[in-house]
């Protein structure tokens, strides 16, 4: 076997329908006496239930969390936690809220506890962003790491089909990107092809029945396991891409990761044999960037760039953004071979071998 380093990251997981009832033991635990609770304004209602629920112990709820963080939310949020004299952040919501919750823990250090209600995963990573002047920076604090997390597909209730489905992809790509990360590690990839085998089951059942609660905790279960990825291994060409397109032409997170995944897993598929056989498996399906266009497909996910408000004449600089600065990716990362990955995504096609030589 290939020597390895497992980075493990330490944190407390509670998971089950019903979770939420043991939020008051695990604020306890965390020996926490006024905690802030954290939404977007979407979910502010969850974010009241949550604070009832802590009764004295709540300090307040704080229900503006936007995407990518913006640098004035940060500090308007910051600046509440001190007056408010919190000693903990409680986010309930997906990676945004989370998120906010890291941009506070950055300076202040206080405890997050997450309740996740996507399949993003930030949850599970010691990975924060803060967005200034259109740009989003990105950068690894071990204060931002939740110290516990609460999965409880009952909060998945509400999740809307057209927000679940991306959301499942974009946890799917952690998984992938991390079983051909360069400090791939056996442990990481366990997870990560389990995470795929999980998602990939469970994620048409969430979109087409909502009160199916067994496919949501399969699925969240899933997301905690590509969270947990994310935040072991490092990522490599589709979260450069992604990254790239949302920060650049302002594109909607997971679905811009739902679009650029299976260009992305075709581009590296020689590349990476290995790491292909494991998601083959995980799919069932020896063509695993084909099944994974299919996946998308089957959640009624966006399968264009062009959809999702990417506009064809800036594939070129996409293309010559992400392969400005070396980094590692298991092929190596070329302009050509890029700007035809992202005109075959632009297009929506179904990828293969031919289609991104077709685009090039
Ligand atoms: P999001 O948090 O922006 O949520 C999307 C929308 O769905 C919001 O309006 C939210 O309120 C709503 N929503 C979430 N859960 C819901 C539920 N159960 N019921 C009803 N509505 C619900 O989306 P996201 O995809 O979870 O997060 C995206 C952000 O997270 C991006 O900024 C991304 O960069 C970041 N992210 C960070 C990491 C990390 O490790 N730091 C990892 C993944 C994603």
């Amino acid at each position: 076997m290939r020597a390895f380093v497992f980075n493990g990251q330490p944190s407390r997981v509670v998971f089950g329908v019903g979770a939420l009832d043991q939020l008051g033991a695990e604020i306890e635990r965390l020996g926490a006496r006024r905690a802030l609770v954290l939404s977007t304004p979407e979910q502010q209602g969850s974010a009241e239930e949550v604070s009832a629920r802590l009764g004295a112990r709540s300090a307040g709820v704080y229900a503006k969390a936007v995407m990518h963080v913006p640098i004035e939310t940060a500090e308007a949020a910051r600046a509440v936690a001190r007056e408010l004299q919190a000693d903990c952040c409680v986010a309930i919501g997906g990676g945004s809220t989370i998120g906010l919750g890291k941009a506070i823990a950055l300076t202040s250090e206080l405890p997050i506890l997450a309740i996740p209600t996507t399949f993003a995963g930030s949850e599970m990573t010691p990975i924060y962003g803060i967005t200034a002047q259109g740009q989003k920076k990105t950068g690894r604090d071990a204060r931002v790491l939740p110290k516990t997390v609460v999965y409880d597909p009952n909060l998945l209730r509400t999740l809307p089909a057209k927000i679940a489905g991306p959301s499942g992809m974009n946890a799917i790509a952690h998984c992938v990107e991390a079983l051909y990360a360069q400090d791939a590690n056996p442990i990481t990839s366990l997870m990560a092809e389990e995470g795929i085998r999980t998602l990939a089951a469970s994620l048409p059942k969430v979109v087409s029945e909502p009160n199916n609660l067994d496919a949501k905790g399969d699925a969240l279960y899933g997301a905690w396991l590509a969270g947990a990825c994310l935040g072991m291994v490092g990522m490599a060409l589709h979260h450069k891409l992604c990254h790239t397109l949302g920060g650049s032409f302002n594109l909607p997170h997971a679905e811009t990761h739902t679009i650029v995944l299976p260009h992305a897993t075709q581009y590296n598929r020689e590349a990476a044999p290995e790491a292909m056989r494991c998601v083959a498996r995980a799919v069932g399906n020896d063509d695993p960037a084909g099944a994974l266009y299919d996946l998308a497909k089957a959640v009624g996910a966006p399968l264009a760039l062009k959809d999702i408000g990417m506009p064809r004449e800036g594939l070129e600089r996409a293309a010559q953004l992400a392969t400005e600065n070396p980094y590692f990716n298991p092929r190596p990362v070329q302009y050509e071979g890029i700007l035809a990955l992202l005109t075959s995504a632009w297009r929506g096609e179904r990828p293969s071998a031919a289609a991104q030589r077709s685009a090039a």
